[in-house]
């Protein structure tokens, strides 16, 4: 059973004592992905929940607050654990009594999570990129800055070239589109493709409500969880004038908008309020599964595709069949699958800004996994997993395309142009 299912969410901080003791059983060391990489007991589940029934937890030091920033909130030790215990749960809570810059590279954390929760700012920041881009190019192709920056393609027409603004209007039988950060500022062609996959897949309009903002998944992980209400109040109330699904194009993003309702458990308005919401969220894999069967896709050449399996979605009640499903029904395309089943990629929202190179350290592990089936394309949803993936794969000159499953469905609807990827 997954772990998400068996908790009933994991937003509301809870201490150790509402739970079984842990089994200390170590289930959890086995699956953990930092673990794997660094072998330090005080980083497994197990390590973590010694600690934290330690009267060290009490006066949490640099160190404690360290080993507690070193986890990627995955769900994988939640999955396994036989007490079930809602570890990222208490990991969350752990960290909201923290100070603000806690963990390695606070400052750099702290910045961009403040940069999530203002769409001004990070509009600013997005515009600055494209100032700046002529610079960038003379940076090496493996440079860590251009790698990051790279990613926001279409810098020029950022403005003209983004969600077209005839979705601004609600109409009748529209879609809601809740595009996340990536899909609204760093990767338009996301977002541009989500939109056409709407009208020409499935025969709906899109309705992209201006007001929304980041899901707060950021926030509420850095245990700012006022800061992560206040996101999601933000986003009910873009969304609250309109009727019908909402989509969303980010697997991270859609499993928190489902969650929302952990979020107002002591309050009966919004709870409800955020239990209406949530009970419109679809998935990205889940809404298009059918119109794409119907549609009888086909990629523009054979190719051989690894769906990358986010842990938000694999973890989470609903699970990655649906993606899977998906690309089994595309013509000329086949799915492949590590040996090892799907691996962490070591994103982990802000995590990759704090521990960069444990971060590529995960993603290594990962690469390895998928490359050893020789995929020619590297699919997924999640916005984060995206851009490590991306950044990754250039980093180790892995040769491999790695495409938003939207960009891919938008290019197997589309016969001209390039292929898709070798085999
Ligand atoms: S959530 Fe993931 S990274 Fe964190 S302790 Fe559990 S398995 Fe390890
Ligand atoms: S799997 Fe659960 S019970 Fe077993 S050691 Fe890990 S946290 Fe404790």
């Amino acid at each position: 059973m997954k772990a998400a299912a068996r908790t009933g969410g994991r937003h509301a901080p809870r201490t150790l004592k509402e739970h079984p003791s842990c089994a200390w059983c170590g289930a959890c060391s086995v699956v953990c992905p930092v673990y794997r990489v660094d072998v330090r007991e005080s980083l497994t589940a197990r390590g973590k929940m010694h600690l934290l029934a330690s009267p060290l937890a009490r006066r949490p030091s640099a160190t404690f607050q360290d080993i507690f920033s070193r986890c990627l909130l995955c769900g994988a030790c939640e999955n396994t654990c036989p007490r079930q215990l809602p570890i990222r749960e208490l990991v969350v809570a752990a960290r909201s009594g923290f100070s603000a810059f806690y963990g390695r590279h606070g400052v750099r954390k702290t910045l961009a999570r403040l940069a999530l929760s203002r769409p001004p700012l990070l509009d600013g920041l997005v515009r600055a990129g494209v100032l700046l881009e002529d610079r960038l190019r003379s940076l090496p192709a493996d440079s860590g800055l251009r790698l990051k920056l790279g990613l926001l393609e279409d810098r020029p027409v950022l403005a003209r070239s983004g969600i077209p603004s005839g979705c601004r209007q609600e109409r009748p039988g529209a879609v809601g589109y809740f595009t996340g950060c990536l899909a609204r500022h760093l990767q338009p062609a996301v977002g541009r493709a989500t939109v056409r996959l709407l009208g020409d897949l499935a025969g709906r309009r899109a309705f992209v409500p201006a007001g929304q903002c980041c899901c707060g998944l950021a926030a509420l992980s850095a245990g700012r969880s006022d800061e992560a209400r206040r996101l999601a109040r933000r986003n009910m109330e873009a969304f609250a004038g309109s009727q019908g699904p909402i989509l969303t194009s980010c697997a991270s993003c859609s499993a928190h908008l489902a969650a929302y309702p952990d979020l107002f458990r002591d309050d009966p308005a919004l709870y409800r309020q955020a239990q209406a919401f949530a009970g419109r969220v679809r998935e990205f894999g889940d809404f298009f599964l059918e119109p794409a069967r119907a549609a009888g896709l086909r990629a523009r050449a054979p190719v051989r595709v690894h769906y990358h399996d986010p842990c938000h979605l694999r973890f989470s009640a609903r699970g990655g069949a649906a993606p899977r499903r998906l690309l089994d029904s595309i013509g000329r395309a086949r799915r492949t699958e590590p040996e090892q089943g799907p691996l962490c990629c070591g994103q982990g929202g802000l995590f990759h800004l704090g521990y960069p190179e444990l971060s590529m350290a995960v993603f290594r592990k990962c690469l390895e996994g998928a490359m050893a089936e020789r995929p020619g394309l590297v699919v997924t949803t999640c916005s984060g997993c995206l851009m490590q993936w991306q950044e990754g794969a250039a980093r180790e000159r892995a040769g491999v395309r790695v495409l938003h499953l939207a960009v891919f469905l938008d290019e197997c609807l589309s016969p001209a142009g390039e292929g898709s990827g070798g085999s």
